[in-house]
């Protein structure tokens, strides 16, 4: 069986839908279908989850909402209209849009949440009388019936560990296909929860996962993923056709936008194969990401980029000959509720390297007098705008010069390296660069490893 999720450019209006039904039943496989809300038509449209927003938020400041109410409403009868679905199903999603504005609002977060699952949700009821009119037997579904059973704050919210037998067992038995909203479940108490923007991505991955599919199909609005980020190397032309689950976390750490590393785990820790791919040109096989895959040596599967870093570098004379040294200073960023991305070290000094966002002066200030103070260093430095390169592929284990290749490009383009860190598992490679020479070097390493 596979599990397909369609992104909310996939949702965007009859045309896409229309796109999105055929491609299901291509394959009798596709059995499960997970649809995102409405998102944007064009460049200057606004997402029916954006709608949703400005809507909950207008209710709640007891502001009148029937402009943004007939605009969330115009979007879905604009779909049903083109496909001729008829009336009932345009009724059905007033009347159910007018009863989440009615709902309590003694909660607000409750109450947005409510609100924003009313996009995925009535997406899904829209498209399940689509593939009916197709004569297909689909059906909606609905989280609240299969037991995808969430916790936590609002916005937020991650799901409980039982929902993974409920969903299996929901699921066991089933025939036709499936039509299931992304994005929301149910707290205990019964009351609506949405995972962070995006979540519909966690809802297919969760259900590819409880129901052990064949594999978990991603499809958005791009051929596969590109070993380079196009938009700063509008010349690459040749997508990965196969990658391991690692090599895309190392690249999603590193900025890859077409993937949310920490939306796919569920289906990352089940093994299901995940395969992104079209909805707008559905005969291009896309990317697999898989556990593990046969390599060629000495060759790299991607190279990403991502901005706002700083460091903290600390010099003491005879560090390595100090125990505990390291260990005092992780516990002053965990007292502070710092996680830290790489330590690189030599025998008198250790560099930390830190996302900006998390290092505020004010924070910077408290860290730094504190490692002055407990940890009696001969300085400390924290310097700020840093990006962090990441070289990925499974093919340079083992391989001598890989790293070469990368530090000569750099060199050949007068780039300066300011930290290098390479696992012994050697399939990626960190190299810490000034933030302004990150587009620069990204070109520059992607020539010479694809060039
Ligand atoms: N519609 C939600 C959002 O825009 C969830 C999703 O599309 O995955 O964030």
């Amino acid at each position: 069986m596979k599990v397909c999720k369609f992104g909310g450019s996939s949702l965007a209006d009859a045309r896409q839908l229309t796109k999105v039904i055929d491609i299901v039943l291509a394959d009798p496989q596709r059995r499960i279908v997970v649809v995102s809300a409405p998102g944007k038509r064009n460049g200057s449209d606004t997402k029916v989850t954006d709608l949703l927003i400005g809507l909950a938020e207008t209710a709640l400041a007891n502001e009148n909402t029937d402009a943004k109410l007939a605009a969330v409403l115009e979007r879905y009868t604009s779909i049903a209209k083109d496909l001729s679905l008829g009336d009932e199903i345009v009724r059905e999603i007033e009347e159910d849009l007018k009863e989440r504005l009615a709902s309590s609002r003694e909660d607000p977060g409750v109450f947005m949440d409510m609100l924003k699952a009313a996009g995925e949700d009535n997406s899904a009821k829209l498209a399940a009388v689509a593939f009916a009119a197709r004569g297909v037997k689909a059906r909606y579904v609905s989280p609240r019936e299969t037991g995808m059973m969430l916790e936590g704050e609002s916005g937020n919210a991650q799901l409980v560990e039982e929902s993974y037998r409920k969903l299996s067992r929901a699921f066991s038995d089933f025939e036709g296909i499936a039509i299931y909203p992304g994005f929301f479940g149910y707290r205990k108490d019964g009351t609506v929860a949405t995972f962070p923007r995006g979540g519909s991505d966690i809802t297919g991955s969760i259900l590819a996962a409880a129901v052990r599919a064949d594999v978990y199909e991603n499809f958005t609005d791009v051929d596969n993923v590109y070993p380079v980020d196009p938009r700063i190397v509008p010349e690459v032309k040749e997508g990965i056709d196969t990658m391991t689950y690692r090599e895309m976390r190392e690249l999603a750490y590193a900025g890859f936008g077409v993937f949310n590393d920490e939306a796919i785990r569920p289906a990352v820790m089940a093994r299901v194969p995940i395969n992104v791919r079209n909805t707008n040109r559905p005969s291009e096989p896309g990317t697999m990401i898989v556990q593990s895959r046969r390599v060629i040596p000495g060759t790299v599967t991607g190279i990403a980029a991502a901005d706002g870093f700083c460091n903290i570098i600390i010099d003491k004379y005879c560090m390595n000959r100090l125990v505990g040294f390291t260990h005092k200073l992780l516990d002053i960023l965990q007292e502070e509720g710092i996680a830290y991305e790489h330590i690189p070290s030599g025998i008198d000094s250790i560099s930390v390297v830190i996302r900006a966002d998390r290092f505020s002066k004010a924070v910077e200030n408290r860290v730094v007098a504190r490692i002055k103070r407990e940890l009696n260093p001969d300085s400390v430095l924290v310097t700020r705008d840093y990006a962090v390169l990441m070289v990925v592929g499974e093919g340079m284990a083992f391989s001598a010069g890989m790293l070469a290749k990368a530090t000569g490009a750099l060199a050949a383009h007068g780039i300066n390296i300011s930290m290098v860190n390479q696992g012994a598992s050697e399939f990626s490679f960190m190299i810490s660069i000034k933030s302004a020479d990150r587009e620069r070097a990204v070109r520059a390493l992607y020539k010479a490893y694809f060039g």
